[in-house]
């Protein structure tokens, strides 16, 4: 496959499972699943193991929650405590955000 030589710099970027938008990978929040067949939020990025992308948007999470899209990204069961730890997870990042924009 030919690929346009472009250059600038490498930016990886990744797909939110909810709403299939690509952004760049920092943008992004990284679950992984762990051996044990749980999931884990990766805040440094470097986990190795399955990993899918969320939004750092409350909707996103709520959709792949609802959907059942993390379970079929990383193929693997959420529990209901799971599943409540990252509603949690996305509520704080609601939060987060509020800060964020009062703060500019
Ligand atoms: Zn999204």
């Amino acid at each position: 496959m030919k690929k346009k030589a472009i250059k600038r710099k490498h930016i990886p970027e990744r797909t939110c499972i909810a709403c299939r938008t690509t952004r760049p990978k920092r943008e992004l929040v990284r679950l992984v699943r762990t051996l044990e067949g749980t999931v884990v939020i990766d805040d440094s990025g470097k986990r190795s193991g399955r990993g899918a992308y969320l939004c750092r948007q409350q909707d996103c999470w709520e959709q792949a929650l609802k959907r059942g899209l993390l379970n079929r990204a990383l193929r693997l069961k959420l529990s209901d405590e799971e599943i409540d730890a990252l509603r949690e997870y996305a509520v704080s990042l609601a939060v987060d955000d509020e800060l964020a924009s009062t703060a500019e």
